[in-house]
């Protein structure tokens, strides 16, 4: 793995930022890349810069970039059928169902959609269907982060993405991450359901205490309550595990996934357990481009390719190799490292963020600015030894430039 490429003269990128400044909205900022291709962990730019890829599109890149079985499958079903409309079925929503249900290991059925808030959308109107008026209040944590439609973004614990955008038709009691007391405190019988990540991924990549959410499923029992989990960040092997409540030994009556599903390819699932799979009745909800053909191919590649070619083991073992290697990098920015598998927070001793970011960036590594303390690791599950190995070495370097470029 190259990464000694140079982004000083970027005349492509510089172009197409210019152009993005005046056709795109302004509510992302201006991106700092602009990216041409990829292959496995390699993302190259405009200009033909390499970058070590360490978040994956944001969890997203579940087998890297261009990987064979995605553009195999995608490419022949983009051939043969894209689009079907839920006026009728095709095979590959089925299997990729089936799938799905096979891997939570319970009975329950599926709903698709194209994105993670639209599979929490799902699960909010689920919610109210079973529940009814008589339960108007949801719970959720500070700090969580549910996404950015109305529905899903009335859940998210983020007073500065959410208040802009309020009121909302949804009565939200929330409650602080990882307080099992307050959890229970907070389900009254008013409670419809407990909507929570296994680990905060927004809010920083921080897992909840062992416990956590056995304590959220105790909560939701005593009160008839539903256990709404979102795994669309923590789902599909981030964790090393298909799923992270996989290791609390419970299970939630609604699941939500996305992100790592499709591989690159935009698709979500609400996945309702025991009851919750059937709840919602005929005309209930809906969704156009839901279950889509090629992203349904797209996400069994994904599911089989990790089975295959063992990449859970993968993300424990190359995680492990990463966070010990940052755990043992001493350096007076660095705090610690939080999380584990191929999720995890460079924790920082100063709101110095965004200077790493950009340091890691001109010596060819990709890295997120999470949190304002908190650079996000959310790498391909393929990520190798070697590649790993490669960033723990340069992060002294980093993390040096980091402070010289913060104090210029
Ligand atoms: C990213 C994310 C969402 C929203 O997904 P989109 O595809 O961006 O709509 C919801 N919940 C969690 C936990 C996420 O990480």
């Amino acid at each position: 793995m190259t990464t000694a490429t140079t982004k000083a003269n970027q005349p492509a990128t510089d172009s197409l930022r210019s152009r993005y400044a005046a056709a795109l909205m302004p509510n992302y900022g201006l991106p700092p890349v602009a990216l041409s291709h990829g292959s496995g962990c390699v993302l190259w730019d405009a200009d033909g810069a390499s970058y070590l890829d360490l978040i994956g599109g944001i969890a997203v890149s579940a087998l890297g970039h261009a990987h064979p079985a995605v553009v195999a499958a995608v490419s022949a079903q983009a051939a043969r059928l894209a689009h079907a409309s839920n006026l009728y079925l095709h095979e590959g929503q089925v299997a990729l169902a089936e799938r799905l249900l096979g891997l939570v290991g319970a009975d329950g059925r599926v709903f698709f959609a194209n994105s993670g808030t639209e599979a929490n959308e799902a699960a909010i109107k689920l919610v109210r269907r079973m529940q009814g008026p008589g339960r108007p209040v949801l719970v959720a944590a500070r700090g969580g982060f549910h996404g950015r439609t109305l529905g899903s973004l009335a859940l998210t614990g983020k007073d500065s993405i959410r208040e802009p955008f309020g009121p909302f038709g949804l009565q939200v009691r929330f409650v602080p991450y990882g307080d099992a007391e307050a959890l229970a405190a907070a389900a009254g019988p008013d409670c419809a359901a407990i909507v929570l990540e296994p680990w905060l991924g927004e809010g920083g990549v921080v897992p909840a205490p062992s416990g956590y959410l056995r304590a959220a499923r105790a909560a939701c029992d005593a009160v008839g309550a539903l256990l709404v989990l979102d795994e669309i960040q923590s789902g599909i092997g981030r964790t090393g595990q298909w799923f992270a409540f996989q290791r609390e030994g419970i299970l939630p009556d609604i699941l939500t996934v996305a992100k790592g599903l499709g591989g690159g390819l935009p698709i979500g699932a609400c996945i309702g357990l025991g009851p919750a799979g059937t709840g919602f009745a005929r005309g209930d909800h809906g969704s156009t481009f839901g279950g889509n053909p090629v992203a349904c191919a797209a996400a069994l590649a994904v599911l089989d390719t990790i089975e295959r070619d063992g990449l859970l083991g993968n993300a424990a073992r190359t995680g492990e190799r990463l966070r010990s290697g940052i755990a043992g990098t001493g350096h007076a920015l660095l705090a610690g490292v939080r999380g584990g598998a191929l999720w995890q927070a460079i924790a920082l001793t100063s709101p110095a963020s965004a200077a790493v970011e950009e340091a890691a960036r001109r010596v060819g590594f990709l890295v997120n600015a999470v949190q304002p303390d908190a650079i996000r690791l959310a790498p391909p599950l393929i990520l190798s030894a070697e590649q790993a190995d490669s960033f723990v070495a340069a992060l002294p370097s980093i993390l040096d430039a980091a402070v010289a470029g913060g104090m210029a």
